[in-house]
């Protein structure tokens, strides 16, 4: 089966009477037996192995004695992770599962190994498997799944005299009830399409996609890393020579990487170039059946996986039903069709939707599921250009456009053993990578080439500074969801030199981050802003900072708690004065939960019940005088 598999993985175990040893010696026979090479040492034999240097998975067995004591061999281990001097990313290379093993009997049940387990955690080492806590007061078997190989290739299951582990769920395993539910399976979604490749006389270029039409390709002028290194998000701001739009959409191709990995996968790394012929097949049952227009005719199988299917979405439950019929093995079959069932639904979201598995952390994790490319096809969505607000107004920029965005970073999980960026921010975070200013570093010397992205830009006929130059401005926009106020306050800050005489509305805006020092974004740039007047009330709030000097922090801590402080001023402006409302940013917390204050603060400011508080907000939205450009 074409699957990568890390041959190596290493096993520490810390054992006080024997127990832990016997069962980490039980994992390396059981490992070996299966084609991967286990190095086993006791953590007291430091000198043997490197853990700030390992890069295969580890897998930590560790009792724990006298009341949630390490047993003695692991005790200089645990002192040593302990040390409050460790940066936070010491261990982040490292990929792990731990047993930890104890008696229920004693309050402190398997606290060597969760002290471990939590140490790492802090220090930025990733689970490969859950945790397992195991019990000595009961004896029977011990699952350890999947516990060796990134790509899942081994299960591991030692047996006999051990004690017993707490079995969890995973992607591929499941639990009773569950594992004995009589399931709900959806239809098998009808196949549509037929694929031929041919072999291609000419080689085709798959580094631009095909369709310019309504695509620019732009030169990136100017990159600046706007969070600090130590922020938990990298915020990077990207300037380019356009013509500038209230917004843009950024076209970013799949990575090779996982081009290649798929293709390998299907077995068709040999036919790369082919050219891929699609037609409706004859005795199809689905209804109105058609050919996927955005995979150009003639397009190359490399070309239609780079630039026209979204490889990285979440696989639908269909399309899981349908990967039930590409697989022999009984197991997969059983625990595929619980994926997709009505039974299964917290297991899908829980094991595949949560984690934003794609098709590729699928196929690893089931690796005698054998689908054909036809059913790839059929199931994976056009690659959808990702929108950006513009950050920038054309009266301070005149033919440029600059937008702002967190590169987006995936935990490691099971299946994803080493995490991952999201595709279009971590595309451009590595493209701009040679020409990105960091005003905390030193400059490259040399002038690189300016890289190019394919985009297309966008009016957006609401989301904007309003005419009336006199009528009150509150924006709410954390994170990254200022951008499109940098943009509102340049134009405003035009405004205002070129009608001395006119009479302005107040401005408001509500920022928050995480740090003060670490990830305030545009914070020079806002201030200047409230020097020169533009911006009347600058509202900033941080969330994890908790020590505001030596005065323990009891300020607001997300932008909605600092509307509550200024309801009255707020409500006066928005309900009394005609103001203007806007929200930008995440929709799923933020977004949300601004709403929901504004609910309150119009209830109680006008002594409303909730419903008719919710009648005036959705009145105000009509009137677009609340708006929102938001995002998940
Ligand atoms: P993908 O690989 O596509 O993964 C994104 C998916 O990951 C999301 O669907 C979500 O389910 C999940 N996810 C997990 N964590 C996060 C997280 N912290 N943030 C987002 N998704 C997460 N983004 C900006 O940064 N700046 C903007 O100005 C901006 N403007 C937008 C305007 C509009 C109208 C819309 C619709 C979106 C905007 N976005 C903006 C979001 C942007 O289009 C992308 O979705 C985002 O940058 C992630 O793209 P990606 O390809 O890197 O991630």
């Amino acid at each position: 089966m074409p699957c990568e598999v890390k041959p190596r993985f290493l096993v520490l175990y810390g054992s006080q009477k024997g127990q832990a040893q016997s069962i980490a010696e039980g994992i390396a026979d059981e490992a070996e037996e299966r084609g991967l090479v286990a190095d086993i040492y006791c953590l007291s034999e430091g000198g043997k192995f490197n853990l700030e240097k390992e890069s295969a998975p580890v897998v930590f067995v560790v009792s724990t004695t006298g009341d949630g004591d390490p047993p003695d061999t692991a005790l200089k281990f645990v002192k040593n992770i302990k040390k409050k001097t460790l940066p936070s990313d010491h261990y982040s290379h490292l990929c792990y599962a731990l047993i930890a093993l104890g008696d229920t009997n004693y309050e402190n049940f398997c606290n060597c190994g969760k002290t471990i387990d939590g140490r790492l955690q802090e220090l930025g080492a990733k689970h490969f498997y859950a945790t397992g806590h195991a019990d000595d007061v009961t004896d029977v078997k011990l699952h350890l799944m999947k516990a060796a190989s990134e790509t899942g290739s081994s299960v591991l299951e030692t047996q006999s005299g051990a004690p017993s582990a707490v079995v969890e769920a995973s992607l591929t395993c499941s639990l009773p009830p569950l594992s004995e539910s009589v399931l709900n399976v959806p239809a098998l979604p009808p196949a549509y399409l037929d694929v031929t490749l041919q072999e291609a006389t000419i080689e085709e270029e798959t580094s631009a996609p095909v369709s310019k039409e309504t695509l620019h390709e732009v030169p990136i002028s100017r990159a600046v890393q706007l969070t600090r290194d130590d922020s938990a998000k990298t915020a990077l701001l990207i300037e380019l020579d356009i013509s500038p739009g209230d917004s843009l959409d950024v076209l970013c191709p799949n990575r090779a990487s996982e081009v290649g990995e798929l293709l390998q996968r299907l077995c068709l790394q040999d036919q790369r170039s082919h050219r891929v012929q699609l037609s409706l097949r004859k005795d199809t049952k689905k209804k109105a059946a058609h050919l996927p227009s955005y995979i150009p005719e003639n397009s190359t199988l490399t070309y239609m996986l780079t630039w026209s299917l979204e490889l990285r979405t979440v696989p639908k439950k269909a399309f899981l039903r349908s990967l039930v019929e590409c697989t022999e093995d009984s197991g997969e079959r059983r625990r595929l069709q619980e994926l997709c069932s009505k039974q299964g639904s917290a297991d899908y979201n829980l094991y595949v939707r949560d984690p934003s598995l794609g098709v590729l952390d699928l196929l690893r994790a089931f690796p005698a599921c054998q689908p054909p490319l036809s059913l790839l096809i059929e199931h994976l969505p056009k690659l959808q250009p990702r929108p950006y607000s513009a950050a920038s107004s054309s009266f301070r920029h005149p033919g440029q456009l600059h937008f702002v965005f967190n590169v987006i970073e995936f935990p490691a999980c099971t299946w994803r053993p080493t995490g991952r960026q999201g595709l279009c921010t971590g595309w451009l975070s590595d493209l701009v990578n040679p020409i990105l200013l960091n005003p905390r570093k030193a400059q490259p010397s040399t002038t690189p080439t300016l890289p190019k992205v394919f985009v297309s830009l966008r009016e957006n006929c609401s989301f904007r500074l309003p005419s009336d130059l006199s009528k009150p401005l509150i924006m709410i926009g954390p994170g990254t969801g200022v951008a499109p106020f940098i943009g509102f306050l340049q134009q405003r800050e035009k405004e205002r030199e070129e009608n001395p005489e006119a009479e302005f509305g107040e401005t408001w805006l509500f920022f928050g981050c995480r740090h003060r020092d670490r990830d305030f974004l545009f914070r020079e740039e806002l201030q200047g802003f409230v020097g020169k007047g533009t911006l009347n009330h600058l509202k900033v709030c941080f969330s994890r900072d908790t020590q505001m000097g030596t005065e323990t922090k009891t300020g607001p801590r997300y932008v909605q708690h600092n509307l509550l402080l200024h309801a009255k001023d707020l409500t006066n402006l928005l309900l009394k004065e005609n103001g203007y409302l806007y929200v930008c940013g995440d929709a799923k917390n933020m977004a949300k939960d601004v709403n929901e204050t504004l609910i309150e603060m119009i209830s109680a400011e006008l002594q409303l019940d909730k419903l008719d508080a919710m009648k005036r907000l959705a009145g105000l939205r009509e009137e677009k005088h609340y708006l929102q450009d938001i995002w998940c």
